[in-house]
């Protein structure tokens, strides 16, 4: 075929001016001067409308509940956070793939004390700690998880190595601690995960359920002890109760990454796992959508699969991820049930709770550097 039936059609000022051209003298230079008046309005009201597109982006969250406003180690917690989002921040802007990024980021917050995930785990109802964690790869849909692990310093690491060198996705218990020592992951022993505020913690409940349960006998709190503002122990003085970590990215190369990391919740029976390890629940990420990871009451992260809602809204409601996830935690969740952080395709970030405080961090490339706990949020480095 002749290729003239694909030649662009010449548009109609084009063909009026041929026309006049042939017998007049030329267009008026006054209309064309309007039409490039018009052209240039157009441009800038679409440079106006177009919001510039990060080359990457990064969120964080260290756990979401209630945490009393003169909570005395706010400035400790904030600066943590700032750590671990220039850590990621850094690595990103050198070019790192996002799901490295997840995994580091992940495992500086479990390395710190001050979370609910690695050291400073909360405790079973028998004294024991018991770990989850999970990361996802978005442009493979590639993941890794691991239950109620005991022994393994970094979980996130841990999952990593599920995702990466098994056939499976989600190993648990003695299965996933006895795969650690094959996998090189560091190892240590029960006390390492010890901390003395959850200790403390720990001792608390166990009397109060021992002097409240009919047996006496200190049994599990049926519904978990998770603490978001809508639960029996709202306003409590310092954040010790908050701290489930996770990380969310999209790096240089357009690849959506994300990791979550827990102790659980406190006082949980032993063998009980939550919504983070459970891909869909509290850890997804899609490069067609955005990559999520949540925090709060795992038991409701569950049944309503949060993270995959998230992802499902925008892929088949066309939401965008703000809009998804404002929806899943203000209409899906009741309040009280936790929160979520979600980096979209395009690089936007979305951070929606819906307890009193929830632990988080933005950045990206155009200069974002934000932190927060309560509603307000903290912007730059200081
Ligand atoms: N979602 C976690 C769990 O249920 C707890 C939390 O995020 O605080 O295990």
């Amino acid at each position: 075929m002749v290729n003239g039936s694909r030649l662009p059609l010449p548009t109609l000022p084009v063909v009026a001016c041929a026309v006049l051209a042939m017998g007049l003298t030329s267009c008026g230079s006054a209309e064309r001067s309007e039409n490039a008046e018009e052209q240039q309005d157009l441009n800038q009201e679409s440079e106006a409308e177009a919001a510039p597109v990060p080359e990457w982006s990064l969120a964080i969250h260290g756990g979401a509940g209630s945490a009393r406003r003169d909570t005395t180690d706010a400035e400790d917690y904030y600066q943590a956070l700032r750590d671990v989002l220039a850590l990621g921040g850094e690595q990103l802007a050198a070019g790192e793939a996002s799901l490295r990024v997840v995994e580091e980021v992940v495992a500086a917050l479990e390395d710190d004390p001050r979370f609910n995930a690695g050291r400073g785990s909360v405790f079973t109802s028998i004294g024991t700690h018991e770990l989850d964690a999970a990361i996802m790869d978005g442009r493979t849909l590639a993941c890794g998880a691991v239950a109620g692990v005991k022994n393994v310093r970094n979980p996130v690491r841990l999952a990593r190595r599920v995702m990466e060198d098994t056939p499976h996705v989600l190993l648990s218990g003695q299965g996933a601690d006895n795969f650690a020592v094959n996998a090189g992951v560091r190892r240590n022993v029960q006390a390492y995960f010890t901390t003395e505020p959850q200790l403390e913690r720990y001792r608390e409940i166990r009397s109060r359920r021992r002097s409240t349960s009919s047996e006496g006998d200190g049994a599990p709190n049926p519904e978990g002890d998770y603490t978001g503002n809508a639960g029996p122990e709202r306003d409590q003085g310092d954040a010790s109760h908050l701290g489930t970590v996770g990380a969310v990215a999209m790096d240089r190369y357009g690849n959506l990454a994300a990791a979550t990391s827990t102790g659980g919740t406190m006082y949980k029976q032993i063998g009980r796992v939550g919504d983070v390890p459970l891909i869909g629940a509290g850890t997804y990420a899609n490069n067609e959508t955005a990559a999520i990871s949540c925090t709060g009451r795992g038991e409701e992260f569950i049944r309503h699969t949060v993270a995959y809602d998230v992802s499902a809204l925008i892929e088949y409601a066309g939401l965008s991820v703000e809009d998804a996830a404002r929806k899943v935690i203000g209409e899906t969740l009741k309040p009280g049930d936790g929160g979520i952080i979600a980096v979209g395709k395009d690089g936007s970030i979305a951070m929606e709770f819906n307890t009193n405080a929830m632990f988080r961090g933005a950045a990206n490339s155009l200069g974002r550097f934000d932190v927060g706990i309560w509603e307000d949020v903290r912007s730059g480095r200081p």
